[in-house]
C-alpha cells in the first residue's frame, strides 16, 4: 500500500516536473521565434526604407537632369537670339575671311536687262559688256573697292548709299526652324516631350550654325550691284524708304522711268 502510494507520488512528481520543463522549453522557443521574427521584420523594414531612399534619389536625379536639359535648351535659344542680333556677329565673318587673301568680287547689275555681271575688284576694266543684252557698262572702281578695304562708291552708278544683308536666301533658315517646330510639336502632342525638345534644339542649332557661317554682303541701293569681300562692313541694314527714293532716282537717271 505504502509502496503504491509512494509510486503514485513519484509518478505525479515526475509528470509535474516534465510538464514544467515542457512549459519552460515551449516558452523559451516562443521567445526565440518572436525574437527571430522581430529581427526579420526590422531587416525587411530597413531594406524597404533603403530601397525607397534609393528610388527617391534616383527620381530626384532624373528630375534634376531634365531640369538641366531645359536650362541647356533655354541657354541655346538665348545664344541663338543673341547671335541673331549682336553687333559682334557683323564683325566676325569679315574678320575671319580677312585671313584668306582674296579680291573683292563685284556683281554688277546690267541697267538694261538686270543680268548679274561678275567682275573682280582688283583687276576690273573701265568698261564691260553685258553678256545677255550686249549693253555697254562703264565701271569707275574706287581705290578702296579695288584694294578690298571698303565699299565707298558704286562702280556702276557712282552712288554712295549701301545696305548690308546676309549672303543667303532668308527663307532657308526659317524653313529649318519651322519644320523643326512642327515635327517637335507632333512629338510634344504625343507626350514625348524630351524628343520634342531635342528636335527643336537641333533645328535651332542647325539654323544657328548655318546663319553664323554666312557672310554679309553690301548692296547698292540704286543699281543693286553686290559687293563680296573681306572689306570692313560700314553700311547699315536695309531701309525700305531709302530704297524707294534712291531706286526711283536711279531709274529716272538711266531712263527707265
Ligand atoms: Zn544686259
Ligand atoms: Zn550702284
Amino acid at each position: 500500500m505504502v509502496d503504491e502510494r509512494d509510486e503514485e507520488r513519484l509518478l505525479s512528481l515526475a509528470a509535474e516536473r516534465f510538464e514544467r520543463r515542457l512549459a519552460e522549453e515551449i516558452s523559451g522557443f516562443r521567445v526565440e521565434v518572436a525574437q527571430d521574427f522581430a529581427k526579420v521584420r526590422v531587416e525587411i523594414h530597413e531594406g524597404d526604407a533603403g530601397l525607397r531612399v534609393e528610388m527617391h534619389e534616383g527620381f530626384a536625379g532624373l528630375r534634376r537632369e531634365m531640369g538641366g536639359m531645359r536650362v541647356e535648351l533655354l541657354r541655346w535659344s538665348f545664344l541663338f537670339w543673341v547671335g541673331q542680333s549682336a553687333p559682334w556677329r557683323d564683325c566676325w565673318p569679315s574678320c575671319s575671311t580677312r585671313l584668306v587673301a582674296s579680291a573683292l568680287e563685284i556683281l554688277a547689275r546690267c541697267p538694261q536687262c538686270d543680268a548679274g555681271l561678275p567682275v573682280r575688284g582688283d583687276d576690273a576694266p573701265d568698261a564691260i559688256k553685258c553678256g545677255r543684252c550686249g549693253h555697254g557698262l562703264a565701271l569707275r572702281v574706287s581705290d578702296a573697292v579695288r584694294a578690298d578695304h571698303a565699299v565707298d562708291r558704286c562702280p556702276v552708278c557712282d552712288g554712295a548709299d549701301f545696305y548690308i544683308r546676309k549672303d543667303f536666301d532668308p527663307t532657308i533658315g526659317l524653313t529649318v526652324v519651322v519644320i523643326g517646330a512642327l515635327v517637335s510639336g507632333v512629338f510634344y502632342w504625343f507626350g514625348n516631350d524630351l524628343v520634342a525638345y531635342g528636335i527643336l534644339a537641333t533645328a535651332v542649332f542647325v539654323d544657328l550654325i548655318v546663319y553664323g557661317r554666312l557672310k554679309d554682303l553690301t548692296v547698292c541701293y540704286r543699281c543693286h550691284t553686290e559687293f563680296r569681300g573681306a572689306y570692313a562692313r560700314a553700311a547699315s541694314a536695309f531701309d525700305l524708304h531709302t530704297a524707294d527714293v534712291l531706286e526711283q532716282e536711279y531709274e529716272r537717271k538711266i531712263g527707265r522711268r
